[in-house]
């Protein structure tokens, strides 16, 4: 895929570097490069599930803005549905928070290495992106540069845990950047399921206005394929969220699943529990072979170095038919691949072929 002279002519000259994306999402037999949930939704709700799919009315328009799920959220989170958007996977409302609260000249600050998609948006936005590096050796934040940033921005931008380095921002740290700033601050908690009890900044919505809490069903709750996330904030930058928003962009199909697995939240439990306990597996494992870095992290998957990264993460694919996300060349993490924590199968067979491979290279 590539856009022809011809066509990137008549694109906005300031998107002229933009490529297809495409994800590196080749067909593998085992699949640790997305950071889903592998092992799909729970058995017990495949009957409920397919039931509340056939009833779903597709020849109308959906609620534009999920209330029936918004309400279901509310009740969860002891908040009320004006503190709720709901939007099509996370990645739509972290471009709807930038289209609200950025734009051209305006200044979004980020923290490298983080989701590619970020700096992606804010770039296509016309956004000024201020990058505040993690630090070299463990990917933590480097806070104080943040507060300073933060004081001239318009977006913040946080994600706890980090996607690809796994890091988790503290409370009190997420409490003074807010303090720091007059613009709208971010928490993308899209892994906070897998991070301890007590790590996540819902809470703090209540003190602090202007901060927006991102989650998402496409990681613990198996939905990546249904696109749903949604977003917790104080009605007013909710408002902003739903007169930006594409009216229909989550469907019926979609509002019908999340709802389900809203009502059946304990059900991913056992599965939530062996993702964390297999992470601590899967750390001591590759921790094993030599010449291989593991990261601490607390997302449902391990930022791992292992030197000669894109031909490994090749090798991995081509011999084994197992799928990794290459992440060398994002800041800071050279020779790094980003491996989610799949079924115990799945992550033995990883182990093993990692080991052989880096044995071979050596
Ligand atoms: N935030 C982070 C940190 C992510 O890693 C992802 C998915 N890779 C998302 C948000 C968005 O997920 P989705 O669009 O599937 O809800």
């Amino acid at each position: 895929m590539a856009i022809p002279d011809s066509i990137r002519a008549l694109m906005r000259p300031e998107l002229a570097e933009l490529e297809p994306y495409d994800g590196s999402l080749a067909s593998c037999d085992v699949m640790l490069a997305a950071n889903e949930n592998n092992f799909g939704l729970p058995m017990s709700l495949a009957d409920e599930l397919s039931r509340a799919l056939a009833e779903v009315e597709l020849n109308r328009y959906p609620d534009p803005l999920s209330n029936g799920l918004r309400d279901l959220l509310a009740a969860e989170l002891g908040l009320s549905r004006d503190n709720i958007c709901v939007g099509n996977g996370g990645d739509e409302l972290i471009y709807n928070l930038l289209l609200a609260f950025g734009g051209a000249g305006r200044k979004v600050v980020d923290l490298p290495p983080s989701f590619a998609v970020y700096g992606l948006y804010a770039r296509m936005l016309g956004c000024e992106v201020v990058e505040v590096p993690r630090a070299a050796e463990d990917f933590e934040a480097d806070v104080d540069a943040v507060v300073v940033a933060a004081s001239s921005a318009d977006v913040v931008l946080l994600t706890s845990p980090n996607n690809p380095s796994g890091n988790l921002l503290a409370r009190e740290d997420v409490a003074r950047i807010c303090e720091a700033t007059r613009g709208v601050v971010l928490v993308d908690e899209a892994y906070i399921d897998f991070a301890p009890a007590g790590s996540s900044c819902i809470d703090l919505i209540e003190r602090f206005e202007r901060l927006v809490v991102l989650r998402t069903f496409s990681k613990a709750y198996a939905l990546a394929g249904a696109r749903c996330g949604y977003v917790i904030s104080s009605p007013g930058v909710i408002d902003a969220f739903a007169a930006v928003r594409q009216p229909y962009s989550v469907n019926r199909l979609t509002q019908a699943a999340a709802e389900l697995v809203v009502r059946h939240r304990e059900d991913f439990a056992p599965f939530i529990d062996m993702t964390i306990s297999e992470r601590a597996r899967m750390a001591d494992a590759l921790a094993d072979i030599e010449g291989v870095r593991v990261f601490p992290g607390w997302g449902n998957f391990l930022l791992v170095r292992v030197g000669p990264a894109t031909e490994v993460r090749a090798r991995l694919l081509g011999e084994h038919s197992i799928l990794v996300r290459d992440v060398s060349g994002a800041p800071g993490c050279a020779g790094c691949l980003r491996i989610s924590v799949g079924k115990p199968t799945e992550n033995d067979m990883l182990v093993a072929a990692l080991r052989q491979i880096l044995e071979e290279e050596r």
